[in-house]
């Protein structure tokens, strides 16, 4: 190997492209019911700029709920209430004078089920990223949007000869890379993902890793993921939430992933991460 001389300019080539900072999210004392029923109490949650947080826990302990409060989707259910502060890099997304929209633009969405338009093409799939949050496009033209976010997301190779067919002819992981592809379209400065890839096959849910770990360099993550494993490759980060006979759902313990795994400080995070539960 040879050193690189830190007195030489970079080649040409190797110099990277610059880039908006990541950001980070910050969620606190988050309490949510669904009418008289309290499912989170006083949550509390960093998910620093430039890593993946992966949210574990078992079902039912408010995992999904504490990540549709980080965009906003939560209040979409009629009977939702809510207490506690969600920041986007310092500013309170729920701050009375910001529309609803305004988080969904910077903080997409990737649900378990691929959900993309199964009649239109790929192509307009990845444009509609734009519409549904109703974002102009900025100085890239369509062809380059559509290239950027189908490459961020590990696709654009397998699909560059088969743009305009329809979403829907994909397979279940390629057309989880196309929703994936469709929520970077607004360049999102935080990709909510939960549990996306429930519904796939291992071969495709090791090639959604793949797109996540290269993801973590241009957007700030958080996984909600019933795989231990995954959480181990894919987070820098860990939260374990739980909710424990009918109290409402708690993070027992959060840190470095690694840590988690290798020497969590609650038996009740190690029996879980054991597969004891
Ligand atoms: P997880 O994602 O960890 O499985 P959820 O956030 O989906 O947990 O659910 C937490 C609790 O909130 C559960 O008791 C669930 O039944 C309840 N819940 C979730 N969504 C709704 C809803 N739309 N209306 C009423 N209760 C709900
Ligand atoms: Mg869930």
């Amino acid at each position: 190997t040879t050193a690189v001389d830190p007195f030489l300019p970079p080649s040409p080539g190797s110099q990277p492209q610059p880039q908006a900072p990541l950001s980070s999210l910050v969620a606190r004392d988050i309490s949510a019911w669904f009418g008289t029923h309290q499912v989170l109490d006083r949550v509390s949650l960093e998910m620093a700029a430039g890593e993946v947080t992966a949210l574990i826990g078992p079902s039912g302990c408010g995992k999904s709920t504490f990540l549709r409060i980080l965009n906003r989707m939560h209040e979409l259910v009629p009977s939702a209430g809510l207490a506690g502060e969600v920041e986007l890099d310092g500013e309170d997304i729920y701050e009375r004078s910001r529309k609803l929209t305004d988080a969904r633009k910077h903080i997409g969405m990737v649900f378990q089920k691929p959900n993309p338009f199964p009649a239109m093409s790929i192509y307009d799939n990845v444009v509609a990223g734009l519409k549904l949050t109703g974002v102009k496009a900025g100085k890239e033209t369509k062809d380059e949007l559509v290239q950027r976010c189908l490459t961020s997301a590990g696709l654009w190779n397998e699909v560059k000869d088969r743009l305009r067919s329809p979403g829907g002819g994909l397979s279940g992981g390629q057309q989880q890379r196309l929703c994936i592809a469709r929520s970077l379209a607004v360049r999102p400065r935080v990709l909510l993902m939960d549990e996306p890839c429930s519904a796939l096959d291992p071969t495709s849910t090791r090639v959604i890793e793949e797109t996540i770990k290269e993801l973590r360099q241009e957007v700030t993550i958080v996984i909600v993921t019933h795989n231990m494993q995954q959480a181990a490759r894919v987070s820098q980060r860990c939260a374990f939430f739980l909710a424990s006979q009918g109290t409402p759902g708690v993070i027992v313990e959060h840190g470095d992933t690694d840590a988690m795994f290798g020497e969590p400080r609650d038996q009740r995070t190690h029996d879980y991460v054991n597969g004891r539960f």
